[in-house]
């Protein structure tokens, strides 16, 4: 499935949260015509009747015209033949799900960020955990698939809450989630802050950790990571002032994993399907591991043989003690 976006960068937001310049983000300025716009991005991106129509950028459904962009959005759609229609939107705004499903909306992803209040607020959020419940809850029972955002290292946040997010979300069991570190954007109150030293960003070492344990967590509830590291090209890129950002950071996480499976597991030799060669081994050629090709991931160590599942599902036990951090 292709997607196909078109970009309303911050509108409908009525506050600015401290991390983002949605305009500086996606370096793109509301369209004048939203039809010209769509047909422009369906040629672009080649688009096919396996394509969504993405509406990104803002509170989409918090703009004052909404059901009209959607209903002219739709319009589109069909006459394209495409699949339908996604759209990315604050908890706290979404409202007229019946709205949404008789106008071609098949997917709406969610921005949480953290399920601690005390990460919200500092980050200007203005919504509440309970919120973000209620938004997957509505969604997931009128039909709509669900994704949930998740950021690290905001303001106030730490490696417990950051976990403590993952389960609440996991719990939710939304259709997808997207994980990615907080990168300072230029001209954003977290730029102004970072200049202060009033905020210090994660390190990539530090957010390869948390993310790939966040990560774990979805994993075992077969939940599907869509996403992992903020989207870039290469103005986007032009717009970080610091964080962990890395070209391959999705990668980079996933390797993580694969180490922290096999350091734990004393691996000597690990099994698994050629494609994940380089997130296993290529990248954490260092361990010297023997790597053979299979159909399912295990390793080989001194104490015999462990399955990945079978140790995520111990390892995620580990991390629901951490979870029990003070919030
Ligand atoms: S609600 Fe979303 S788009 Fe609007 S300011 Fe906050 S992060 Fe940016």
């Amino acid at each position: 499935m292709k997607i196909i976006p078109i970009f309303f960068p911050n509108a409908g937001c009525s506050h600015r949260c401290v991390f983002c310049n949605e305009w500086m983000a996606t370096m793109k300025s509301f369209p004048k015509s939203v039809t010209n716009e769509i047909h422009r991005a369906y040629e672009f991106y080649h688009g096919d009747s396996n394509s969504e129509l993405a509406l990104y950028g803002g509170t989409f459904t918090a703009l004052e015209n909404w059901k009209d962009i959607l209903e002219e959005a739709h319009t589109c759609v069909e006459e394209l033949g495409m699949k339908g229609i996604r759209l990315s939107t604050r908890p706290d705004e979404i409202k007229d799900v019946n709205f949404l499903r008789a106008n071609g909306v098949l997917h709406v992803e969610i921005g949480a960020q953290s399920m601690c209040q005390d990460v919200l607020d500092a980050s200007k959020r203005g919504h509440t955990p309970e919120d973000v419940r209620r938004a997957v809850e509505m969604l997931k029972s009128s039909g709509i698939k669900v994704s949930v955002h998740l950021m690290t290292a905001l303001p106030k946040d730490t490696k417990c809450r950051s976990i403590y997010s993952s389960f609440e979300i996991a719990k939710l069991s939304p259709d997808g989630v997207r994980i990615h570190p907080t990168l300072i954007l230029k001209k954003t109150e977290l730029e102004e802050w970072y200049l202060k030293g009033r905020y210090v960003p994660q390190s990539l070492k530090e957010a390869l950790d948390w993310v790939s344990d966040m990560v774990a967590i979805f994993l075992n509830d077969r939940i599907l990571v869509e996403r992992i590291g903020m989207y870039q090209d290469e103005k986007t890129l032009a717009n970080v002032v610091k964080g962990p950002f890395h070209p391959a950071f999705g990668e980079l996480v996933r390797a993580a994993l694969y180490r922290k499976f096999l350091v734990s597991t004393k691996a000597q030799k690990v099994f698994a399907p050629p494609r994940l060669r380089s997130q296993i081994v290529g990248r954490n050629r260092d361990l010297e591991i023997e790597f053979l090709p299979s159909d399912r991931i295990l390793i080989e160590g001194k104490n015999g043989e462990v399955g990945f599942d079978e140790w995520l599902l111990r390892y995620v036990q580990s991390l629901k003690e951490m979870a029990r951090c003070d919030l």
